[in-house]
């Protein structure tokens, strides 16, 4: 195992163009559990929570800027986060412990890919976009878009994410929305979670972003959900048709946590309680 730390964000981006078989390490709270387990063998270890470019929270015109390497701590305790979105700084209050959240990133969240992580279904029904960079290019992903299998997401080998964008007005005159379903408050990792915004009017959803966690191999959007509800008074909507829905879209699995029965009654009985409301 080699250690390798970059002196600045340029020296990073050569490092990662020239380096094989190479990881980044920003708070360890995944990857050194992954080592220690013999999951991933003989890295290159590149560290980069020195590296200022990528961490803090920034504010623009219209955007929210989140640095990769921001802390869950520095997540929750921000005034920018706190004013703009509400449904991340209240779901997040109870994310991992507080030893946790003083190492564990935001982009190392994203990153692991994790179907559990609680952050990805907060920023799916946010919409976040990330930024992504290399060396030579720079680009925005939607994060609807970021993954493409279990732990498997559209990052080449020499990029990283730098940044989480999110549109000010994301949540602003929406309803939010947001449960994590596990064995206790803390420290638990979640069996089901289930993530949303809408807006109503004259009891009409006229937009509506719905998201969930752990019922899929990494978590998702529900399209389908969303389309047929939208424009729907709360009478019109046929939950049986909204089951059908669900179904199509949700893969829940049985596992030490819980068994893949319980996992698809809760998500319905969640996103029927988020509708109602
Ligand atoms: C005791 C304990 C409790 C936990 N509880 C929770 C919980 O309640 N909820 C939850 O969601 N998670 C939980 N976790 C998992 C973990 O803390 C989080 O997933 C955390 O956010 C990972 O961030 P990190 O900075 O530690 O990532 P690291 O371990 O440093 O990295 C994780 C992966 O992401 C990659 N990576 C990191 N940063 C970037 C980047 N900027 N660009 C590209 N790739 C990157 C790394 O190469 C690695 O593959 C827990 C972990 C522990 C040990």
């Amino acid at each position: 195992m080699k250690f390798i730390k970059p002196k600045d964000i340029e020296n990073l981006y050569d490092t990662l163009d020239t380096t094989e078989q190479q990881y980044l390490l920003a708070g360890g709270t995944d990857i050194n559990v992954q080592i220690n387990n013999g999951i991933i063998r003989d890295p290159n270890i590149i560290y980069i929570s020195h590296l200022k470019e990528l961490s803090g929270i920034e504010e623009t015109n219209n955007e929210i800027l989140i640095g990769s390497t921001t802390s869950f701590k520095d997540v929750i305790e921000s005034r920018i986060i706190k004013k703009y979105f509400l449904l991340m700084y209240n779901s997040l209050q109870n994310f991992a412990s507080p030893l946790i959240q003083t190492s564990a990133t935001i982009g190392g969240n994203i990153a692991n890919g994790s179907p559990t992580a609680d952050v990805i279904p907060i920023l799916l029904a946010l919409n976040a976009k990330l930024l992504i960079c290399s060396k030579s290019n720079k680009r925005e992903v939607p994060l609807k878009d970021f993954f493409t299998g279990y732990k498997k997401n559209v990052m080449k080998n020499n990029e990283l994410i730098t940044k989480i964008i999110i549109n000010k007005n994301a949540e602003q005159k929406y309803q939010t929305y947001y449960q994590k379903v596990g064995s206790r408050n803390s420290l638990a990792i979640a069996k089901v979670a289930v993530a949303g915004i809408k807006k109503v009017v004259k009891e009409k959803i006229i937009d509506i972003k719905l998201a969930v966690g752990s019922l899929n191999e990494y978590p998702r959007r529900l399209f389908k959900v969303e389309e047929y509800v939208t424009g729907k008074r709360l009478t019109e909507i046929d939950f049986e048709k909204v089951e059908e829905l669900l179904n199509s879209e949700i893969t829940p699995i049985s596992d030490f946590r819980s068994d893949k029965e319980y996992r698809y009654h809760v998500c319905v009985n969640l996103i029927r309680t988020f509708l109602n409301e």
